[in-house]
């Protein structure tokens, strides 16, 4: 591994222990794009000047797949749902727990925790419904 990766790593680990700990964040360039940790430039216009602002509570579903069949990675995990969720200044993507899913809708209002998969342990963002 190199050094950088075990950088960004860390930097992805940091930012689920805020969200663990109700304390996500993301982070704003100076000219108020929003973008996902760990980064160092803004992913829009360049800009280094990021800083660090507070997750908003909840969000909507933008956009979904339902997948009944999974990866090895993810293969007791299914069937589940994996969403895109609008937060305002950025876009989440996590795994939609404690809903069945044929009833999840775009629009729906979730909140963004972290869990672990069924299948291997790892750490993943999650979204539940608020
Ligand atoms: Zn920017």
């Amino acid at each position: 591994m190199t050094e950088s990766e075990d950088v960004r790593n860390e930097g992805f680990d940091d930012a689920l222990d805020a969200v663990a700990e109700g304390e996500g964040y993301y982070l704003e360039c100076s000219n108020g794009h929003g973008s996902l940790p760990p980064r160092r430039v803004c992913p829009d216009c360049g800009d280094t000047e990021l800083t660090e602002q507070r997750l908003p509570a909840s969000g909507e579903i933008d956009t979904y797949t339902v997948t009944h069949v999974a990866t090895p990675n993810f293969a007791d995990d299914a069937p589940y749902v994996v969403a895109i969720a609008d937060f305002g200044p950025v876009r989440l993507t996590g795994q939609l727990r404690g809903v069945d899913p044929d009833a999840v809708e775009t629009g729906q209002v979730v909140g963004v925790d972290v869990a672990t998969t069924e299948t291997t342990g790892e750490r993943l963002l999650v979204f539940e419904r608020r």
